[in-house]
């Protein structure tokens, strides 16, 4: 399969929840969509919904930098070198108290959610340089304002997320590559754990939200030169709070009980 000259983003958690949903919109946008998943069936659905002529649709493993470099080197065949956006999205929600949480779980969390965001800077980068105006786009999240209790890895990969679009904002400025990212709140996604969407607040910056809206931030970025996109854009006075006064912040949290889905991850 081919472009066909046609813009084109490389998505990892395609499969499923917000990645797909950005799948679906750059298609609808006439964009060439990379969708990369260990998510087997949700990437078979994916290829048939958006038609195999306008995708490049492959397992991958976000965490195995040689399988990343391959699924690049397709993306590349492809698109003949260039890549619009990356979109390192995949992520997992292992959490639990961290007294609790067995140290291979610590370890996958990192692994998927900024291991693999590094591999697959790193190894994106010639085609995100060889294609004017590209974008680097990650997922980090609204545990990236303050430290969570209950997901304390979690958070703390996503910190690391949101510390990494900072920094490599300015530096591949050189190439004229753009670097930014989301923070979403509560997106109604399967990472989360049953029954959350139900107790959500029904308004306020933790109401559960469609993971559409995330999506149409990837496309507003992609034309914008902002650093940071909150989901919904209220999160920023949290990210503000907890600059200002992390002391207050850690009180709010006292006996906070956060716990994402153990089991929601596919691989
Ligand atoms: P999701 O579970 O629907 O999607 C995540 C996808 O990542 C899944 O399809 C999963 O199979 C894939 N994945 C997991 N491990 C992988 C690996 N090793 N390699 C490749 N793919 C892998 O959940 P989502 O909410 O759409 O998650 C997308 C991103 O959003 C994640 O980084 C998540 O941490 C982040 N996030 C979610 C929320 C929320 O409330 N849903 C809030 C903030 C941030």
């Amino acid at each position: 399969m081919d472009s066909k000259g046609r813009k084109s983003i490389f998505i990892t958690g395609a499969a499923s929840g917000m990645g797909r949903e950005t799948a679906r919109l750059f298609h609808g946008k006439g964009w060439f969509v990379g969708g990369f998943d260990v998510n087997d069936a949700g990437l078979a659905s994916l290829r048939d919904e958006l038609g195999a002529d306008n995708c490049l649709v492959r397992r991958l493993d976000v965490t195995d930098r040689q399988d990343y470099r391959a699924a690049l080197e397709a993306f590349g065949k492809a698109t003949g070198g260039k890549m619009d956006i990356l979109y390192n999205n995949a992520g997992i929600g292992k959490g639990g108290p961290f007294a609790d949480q067995p140290f291979e779980d610590v370890m996958a969390v990192v692994n998927v959610n900024f291991v693999g965001v590094l591999i697959g800077i790193h190894e994106a980068l010639p085609l995100l340089k060889a294609t004017p105006g590209s974008m680097c786009f990650t997922t980090s999240s609204s545990s990236a304002t303050f430290g969570m209790p209950g997901i304390a890895v979690y958070s703390a990969t996503k910190h690391a997320v949101k510390g990494l679009s900072e920094a490599l904002s300015v530096e591949f400025k050189a190439y004229g590559i753009k670097v930014a990212d989301v923070l979403p709140g509560l997106i109604d996604t399967p990472i989360l754990p049953a029954g959350a969407v139900a107790t959500a607040p029904k308004e306020g910056m933790f109401r559960a939200i469609p993971p559409m809206e995330v999506a149409k931030v990837v496309w507003e970025a992609y034309g914008s030169d902002k650093l940071h996109w909150y989901v919904p854009p209220e999160l920023v006075e949290m990210d503000k709070s907890a600059t200002l006064n992390p002391e207050a912040m850690r009180e709010q949290f006292g006996g906070g009980t956060l716990f994402m889905n153990a089991d929601a991850n596919a691989g």
